[in-house]
């Protein structure tokens, strides 16, 4: 009959249209999500402040309060702790008198006061404080957990007062006034996310929730940084999509049919709530009674019965239609629904009523299946996934009566979705006892942040520490700089005989070597009008060079050199010679430096205590090669100082944060009792590294600082460098981590082999891991490369620390800063000043978050200096042909 053959297909969606269901899902979601969209979207997608699934290791007793449609629930949820699988469960139900529904404000909380009261009474020495959970099925604007002003009542409930105020605090002050209990109102949540945290257990965590009762709604945890209705950015978020009210903007109107247009004309919201109108439970039977109405005005069902009775409201309920879709038995129930409702069924009728309602649910769940598709190929793009595996936690009596309905929903969602496999799992009372696993979650994430925030405390630098450090560091310039205080200063304030940064007028062709940076090169600089041009090449230097005597490791840079320069053409000319040798030197003229010791695997012998300008002049006689012309040797602080002051003649700073920190800047020779002269300025080379070395910071020091300085090979030696530098920051890390997993904060507490290995954190994993809105699902994946497995939560930790441990380096340098540039205002008597820090190292440049830090630092510790902050390129190199330039000129 073509008449029912319309109907039925009018009913039936097509897997492209509803793929275009899914689409449209995913844009409103979206919409929901974006703070310049939320307003206008149907999708709410509110914000919930539940950022964790249960792990299993939730333990203790819980009280929840349930506030519903006719009465108030309490329940006691003892959790062992166990992984979840036996939560034990009393509860009680107390009637609500509607006069209460509808009196005041403040009867109401009482009243609820009054059952949680009653309810305790009965139960055996309930601990002190104990939690609460809050179930609240309202629509509130949640600002914390524990936070939530409601926004308008509905359900048959309009207390006075209420509106507009935090339901939490009402309830809590209810509840203490009652005087008898202590309860600390931990959570409040609606009905929907309850099914997300019953599912979860320690195997499964279950991440998005779906319920198809007599309404729809679902809630899935969204990365955060997406939920950009709140300030997290960091980690998950449950978010309740509120997709009930999804085409509300019209966006599901070709897929409506005349059945629907009835349904939602005759029903109490028109226009409003057209997804759940589609898929929930309240309207099924409706749907099929105006199919059914349909088919009799056509002549297509119950010709010759009187079909009046079918006309009134409601009389299919959803609970029959979804009986009736059951094969032969599904018949018979048709059969005796029908009579009972006056009509005489033929058999034939009977089949068709059954096809009809087969229909009506079978839409229901395909259109649930597209939205659980939008909201799953989501979530496997937001975290950059090719496949996505997930749990999903469905309530309500569509799904539960009725197997079809999960049948359809998990292979609709298998095509709509084919990169994501979910395994549907039956959410048993999700709104109590989940109400119970968020209160347990929340306390549990409150004891572990209270141990974190412990352990992290003595990382974490006031402004009062850092001006200490501030005062500190000034003080031990003013003893180095001293000459009778210089021997037993920790900041030797080295003299460098560089007594002027370029002014742009220094031209010529230069030779430069850079010596102890990660690679040695020799260089051809050409400084002129239009600028500097360079030429380089690398050179290795072979282990045994640099563990063998002085004089082979001279003579192989003697040979690199002399290659170099036929290389370049450059054999016929004589060209003065920059050297930046970064080593610790005692300078006695610009083109003398006595090394003082080796570092970074270097070891020739017969070198310290040497002039290795003098070293480098001898190589160049035994190789006689008589065109080399050293006229200056410098660390490569003071060649960063100078190439930014090529640019910038404001550059009187250099600053080098990489493997190690040092910093130079520009001294008035009056201060530098070290060396002869009162007239002019001069470079001073700080080797700040070693502040601290004679144990001025011990304030300063954590436990963890002292476990890597004593595995160094310089124990005791470079205190302040080992705060800051590349070398050990991913080595503090480590340590933290490893005391982390210790106290069970970590991990699981699951003891990891491979963090007990010395230096396996590099620096560069903070700069990577700390990159602003960078997905977890990468910070798990560098830990995995490390071996280690780690949770979601566990990464949101590792980033934390990662974030003390490079905060309090960058605050730590802007405190040495801030000496350097006060002192250097004081000096020039100036109120305020204006200087530029040429910087290098590779902490400082590559770090996401390194450089802003020590610049926000230094403004708020030396407020009077307007510091500019200008990163060098090539500092080593360029900086010695400068030096060597400004020395000629
Ligand atoms: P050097 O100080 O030896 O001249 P660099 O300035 O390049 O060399 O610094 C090297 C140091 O920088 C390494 O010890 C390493 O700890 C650190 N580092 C390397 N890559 C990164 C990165 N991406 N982010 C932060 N630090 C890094
Ligand atoms: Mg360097």
């Amino acid at each position: 009959i073509p008449q029912m053959q319309r109907a039925l297909l009018s009913l039936t969606i097509p897997l492209e249209m509803l793929q275009l269901v899914k689409s449209r899902m995913m844009e409103a979601m979206l919409k929901g999500l974006s703070r310049e969209t939320h307003a206008q979207s149907c999708v709410q997608m509110l914000p919930t402040f539940i950022c964790s699934t249960p792990d299993g290791t939730e333990k203790g007793n819980l009280l929840v309060v349930e506030l519903c449609q006719k009465h108030v629930r309490t329940l006691w949820v003892k959790l062992l702790g166990d992984g979840n699988y036996s939560p034990e469960i009393m509860y009680k139900i107390f009637d609500l008198p509607e006069s209460v529904m509808q009196g005041k404000g403040e009867e109401l909380f009482g009243f609820i006061a009054k059952c949680v009261c009653q309810f305790l009474s009965g139960i055996d020495s309930p601990q002190a404080p104990i939690p609460l959970g809050f179930v609240f099925p309202f629509s509130c604007k949640k600002k914390k957990l524990d936070e939530a002003e409601l926004i308008s009542w509905s359900k048959g409930f309009c207390c006075s007062d209420v509106e507009g105020k935090d339901v939490v605090q009402l309830l809590q002050k209810a509840i203490n006034s009652q005087e008898v209990y202590n309860v600390d109102v931990v959570a409040l949540l609606n009905d929907t996310v309850g099914t997300i945290m019953t599912c979860s257990t320690r195997d499964k965590p279950c991440e998005i929730g779906l319920v198809v009762d007599t309404g729809t709604n679902s809630c899935f945890m969204a990365e955060a940084q997406l939920v950009e209705m709140v300030e997290e950015t960091s980690g998950r978020m449950c978010v309740n999509t509120e997709w009930g009210s999804f085409g509300d903007d019209g966006s599901l109107n070709d897929i409506l049919t005349p059945y629907d247009q009835r349904v939602d004309q005759e029903s109490s919201d028109p226009g409003l709530k057209r997804f759940e109108k589609l898929v929930g439970g309240l309207y099924l039977g409706e749907i099929v009674r105006h199919v059914l109405v349909s088919l009799t005005a056509e002549k297509a069902l119950f010709v010759g019965s009187n079909v009046s009775t079918l006309r009134t409201k409601d009389v299919i309920r959803t609970e029959q239609v979804l009986d009736i879709i059951d094969g032969a038995d599904g018949m018979e129930t048709a059969r005796k629904i029908l009579e009972a409702l006056g009509l005489s069924p033929s058999e034939r009728d009977c089949c068709r009523v059954q096809q009809v309602c087969r229909a009506v649910v079978s839409r229901a769940a395909a259109l649930c299946a597209a939205g659980l598709a939008a909201i799953l190929t989501h979530m496997r793009e937001a975290r950059g996934l090719e496949q996505l595996s997930v749990n999903v936690g469905v309530e309500g009596q569509l799904y539960q009566r009725q197997p079809r309905f999960g049948e359809i929903l998990q292979s609709v969602t298998g095509l709509l979705a084919p990169e994501c496999t979910t395994t549907l799992l039956h959410a048993v009372d999700g709104t109590g006892r989940g109400a119970a696993m968020v209160t347990a979650v929340a306390l549990r994430l409150a004891a572990q942040r209270r141990e974190v925030d412990l352990l992290l405390a003595p990382l974490q630098l006031s402004y009062d520490d850092l001006k200490h450090v501030q005062a500190l560091m000034r003080q031990e310039m003013e003893l180095g700089l001293g000459r009778d205080t210089h021997a037993n200063a920790s900041v030797r304030m080295l003299p460098t005989y560089v007594c002027a940064t370029p002014d742009g007028k220094e031209q010529g062709k230069f030779l430069a070597l850079d010596l102890g940076g990660t690679n040695f090169r020799v260089l051809a600089v050409h400084v002129g009008k239009e600028g500097i041009r360079m030429a380089s090449e690398i050179y290795v230097i072979p282990t045994t060079a640099m563990t063998g005597t002085g004089e082979a490791l001279f003579d192989h840079i003697m040979e690199c050199i002399i290659d170099f320069q036929q290389k370049q053409d450059l054999m016929a000319q004589v060209l003065p010679l920059g050297f930046t040798f970064s080593f610790p030197c005692q300078q006695l003229g610009l083109d003398k430096a006595v090394l003082l010791n080796w570092t970074k695997g270097f070891n020739a012998s017969g070198c310290v205590g040497e002039d290795v300008v003098r070293l480098l002049r001898e190589a160049a006689q035994r190789k006689e090669h008589l065109g080399l012309k050293v006229v200056a040797v410098i660390n490569d602080t003071v060649g960063t100082m100078m190439s930014c002051g090529y640019d910038d003649p404001n550059c009187e700073i250099g600053l080098i944060v990489g493997t190690g920190s040092n910093a130079c800047y520009m001294e008035e020779m009056r201060n530098v009792g070290t060396v002869e002269g009162e007239q002019g300025r001069m470079c001073i080379n700080m080797e700040w590294g070693a502040f601290g070395d004679n144990g001025c910071l011990g304030s300063i020091f954590t436990d963890f600082d002292e476990q890597v300085d004593e595995k160094t090979i310089n124990a005791g030696k470079q205190r302040f460098e080992k705060l800051i530098s590349g070398m050990y920051l991913g080595e503090i890390v480590r340590h933290i981590l490893v005391a982390m997993v210790e106290k069970q904060l970590l991990f699981h507490g699951k003891p990891c082999s491979s963090l007990m290995e010395r230096n396996i954190f590099q620096t560069k994993f903070l700069s990577t891991i700390e990159v602003d809105g960078l997905a977890l699902r990468q910070v798990q994946g560098i830990l995995q490369d490390l071996g280690i497995q780690a949770s979601f939560e566990d990464s949101v930790l590792v980033r934390k620390v990662c974030h003390t441990v490079s905060l309090r380096a960058a605050q730590l340098c802007a405190a040495g800063l801030a000496a350097v540039v006060e002192k250097m205002r004081e000096n020039r008597g100036l109120d305020k000043m204006a200087v530029t820090v040429g910087v290098d190292g590779t902490l400082y440049k590559l770090h996401p978050c390194f450089s802003q830090n020590v610049q926000k630092t230094l403004r708020e510790l030396a407020p009077n200096c307007n510091v500019t902050f200008l990163q060098s390129e090539d500092g080593s190199g360029k900086g010695a042909a400068l030096v060597a330039a400004v020395a000629c000129r």
